[in-house]
């Protein structure tokens, strides 16, 4: 089972990740871990990623889908992975596609969770910190037993600068321009399976469940 899956930011794909890893026992690859593991294991590759890296430099397509060749062959990924964060460009989901077929493979579903972004914003912005224990709240979800002060200390709880609407607004249309010409390419390949991630945790699970289980008849 070879999946791909793409959300803005908020839209709940973590959870998702989980739980679709731990019913279909396929691992989770994440760009971040995927380069983390290739520097820690000192790989070739790792080191020239790290090198960019350390200077503050993107890493170049060709060492990145290098890593991902590697990640891919490894032995966890027997039955199938679970891609998170990459690709990121149509160019790299170029490159995707003509990793697999060279390693005799082809992606099953990319998994599109798509909220709107009135609500992404809303998720978003409702963050509140302590800035005494480092608790996390948030004022729709989970929110303080007594508004605005943190359940353990009572602080009074701040919103970081990341989550004000302003800047949540400006990540989210970023994020979204980068990932809507993939999605059109996934579209176009037949791949691309969007679920509706404006509903319940377990309902938006079960649609991709169902989905997934259509490929092990
Ligand atoms: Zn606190």
């Amino acid at each position: 089972m070879n999946l791909i899956l793409m959300g803005l930011p908020g839209a709940g794909k973590g959870t998702q990740a989980e739980r679709i890893v731990e019913k279909y026992q396929i691992p989770h690859i994440s760009t971040g871990d995927m380069f983390r593991l290739a520097i820690k294991e000192g790989t070739e590759l790792g080191k020239k990623a790290k090198a960019f890296m350390d200077q503050g430099e993107l890493v170049p397509d060709e060492v990145t889908i290098g890593i991902v060749k590697e990640r891919l062959s490894m032995d966890d990924c027997q039955k199938g992975f679970l891609l998170d964060g990459f690709p990121r460009t149509v160019a790299q989901a170029e490159a995707l596609e003509n990793l697999l077929t060279e390693m005799n493979e082809s992606l099953d579903y990319v998994l599109h969770v798509n909220v709107p972004q009135e609500q992404l914003v809303e998720r978003l912005t409702g963050r509140r910190i302590c800035p005494k224990c480092g608790s996390t709240y948030h004022v729709l979800y989970n929110p303080p037993k007594e508004e605005g002060l943190c359940d353990k200390d009572g602080a009074e709880l701040i919103q970081r600068k990341d989550d004000t609407p302003e800047t949540v607004q400006k990540r989210l249309e970023v994020n979204l321009e980068q990932s809507q010409p993939m999605l059109y390419f996934y579209r176009d390949k037949g791949y691309l399976f969007t679920i509706n991630g404006d509903q319940d945790i377990d309902q938006v699970f079960q649609d991709i469940d169902s989905k997934l289980g259509e490929l092990s008849k």
